[in-house]
């Protein structure tokens, strides 16, 4: 029987159309049914059909955490209502008064609910270059818990040695924790590398339509598994089995999408890298890149975001944004279509202006999420916006 498809051994973009899909036992259904039902009946006393309420468990949501855990390469998965869900979520793992260390340059919303939110609740962060190791094993402090991994960065792209990173935790007993939504496991898989949790915004390529919020954790062991599963049941920061099922069916196309991504974020690199408007660009695929050799060691590609400085700063900045026709001007990434947002002023502004300045965030940065569109087609039209700039 279908339901019992056994994905493990096939191969990713495989795994992408089948894992977790098959919960229909009653009509065969080829696509996984929405099941909006809040709770469940009970047999008799404890004779339950493996569900009772759907905080708790719901076959839909079931079914994406079953192939998001297939494809992450873990125990097992939690979806809930959106990245920051998750990210809060994994933290309450963590015991009263714990310490942290992050990397300076991490997704604005993470930020916040580590300098703003969590030392409300005794959880201290330390902020360090996560392209240093050094620098990472001197923050280690003894009620130091966790490190928190986000790579390639955000926006600047710069990567952090994964492997390296988690073994130093691992030596010192702590938790690894990695936000794949960047790279999605198509291009980088934590859990191999030695993470103990992987977190994602399925809000962005998971999903990848722009059409709805949410979230994931999926952890290397059964017991962590358990655990965040338990805490999100306590929070209630589990997803709708709505948007479960979206995610699913844009997880289908996964494959596709990040190899189209892929090659329009190559090709703007290497068009913007030529353009006399443009000062640096944060690519890990281009040969200039610092870290590219490490890119190429611990990703399978590059991904679809890179950003770069404009000369003449926000002025120069957002007069280009202003003059781009095909590029959304917007938060977010990981959409088929193309998006371009200034970190300074919008995804980033929880971060002071010190603060962006250490991590290198400056006021002619502009970021993009390259789209899955005709890669000449997103050329040109950025070539009309420089040139209606003179
Ligand atoms: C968007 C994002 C988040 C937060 O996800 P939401 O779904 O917006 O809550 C966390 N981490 C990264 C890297 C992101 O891009």
């Amino acid at each position: 029987m279908k339901k019992e498809l056994d994905t493990r051994g096939l191969d990713f973009p495989t795994r992408c159309v089948h894992s977790g899909v098959y919960k229909d036992e009653v009509y065969n259904s080829v696509v996984t049914p929405i099941y909006p039902s809040s709770t469940f009946y009970f047999e008799g006393p404890g004779q339950t059909s493996g569900y009772d309420y759907t905080r708790t468990r719901n076959p839909t949501r079931v079914a994406l955490e079953e192939n998001l855990a297939s494809l992450e390469g873990g125990a097992g998965c939690t979806a809930t209502s959106t990245g920051m869900s998750a990210i809060s979520s994994v933290l309450h793992l963590l015991p009263e008064n714990a310490h942290i260390i992050a990397g300076h340059e991490i997704y604005g919303g993470t930020f916040r609910l580590f300098n703003d939110i969590m030392p409300k609740r005794a959880l201290k962060v330390s902020q360090v270059d996560m392209r240093d190791i050094d620098a990472v094993r001197n923050a280690i402090r003894p009620e130091t818990k966790a490190i928190w991994i986000e790579t390639p960065s955000n926006p600047l792209l710069n990567l952090t040695d994964v492997e390296a990173v988690c073994r130093l935790a691992q030596e010192h007993g702590l938790l690894s924790i990695a936000d794949n939504t960047f790279l999605t496991p198509f291009l980088q898989r934590p859990l191999e590398l030695g993470a103990d949790l992987v977190v994602h915004s399925t809000t962005k390529y998971l999903n990848g339509h722009s059409d709805v919020v949410g979230g994931a954790v999926i952890a290397a062991t059964d017991e962590l598994a358990e655990q965040v599963a338990a805490i999100c049941n306590a929070l209630g920061t589990t997803c709708s089995p709505y948007d479960a099922w979206l995610v699913l069916r844009g997880v289908k196309t996964l494959s596709l999408r990040m190899a189209a991504h892929e090659q329009n974020g190559m090709a703007l690199a290497r068009f913007l890298d030529q353009r006399p408007e443009v000062e640096r660009v944060y690519y890990p695929g281009l040969e200039s890149h610092p870290d590219h050799a490490l890119a190429c060691r611990q990703q399978s590609g590059f991904g679809g975001m890179l950003s770069f400085d404009m000369h003449g700063g926000e002025e120069k900045a957002q007069a280009f944004i202003a003059g781009l026709r095909l590029y959304s001007f917007a938060e977010s990434l990981g959409g088929v279509e193309s998006l371009i947002e200034h970190p300074a002023s919008m995804s980033h502004a929880a971060m002071t202006p010190e603060g962006q300045a250490a991590a290198g965030i400056g006021p002619g940065t502009i970021r993009v999420s390259a789209g899955i569109e005709a890669s000449h087609d997103l050329i040109a039209d950025m070539e009309q916006a420089f040139t209606a700039l003179d």
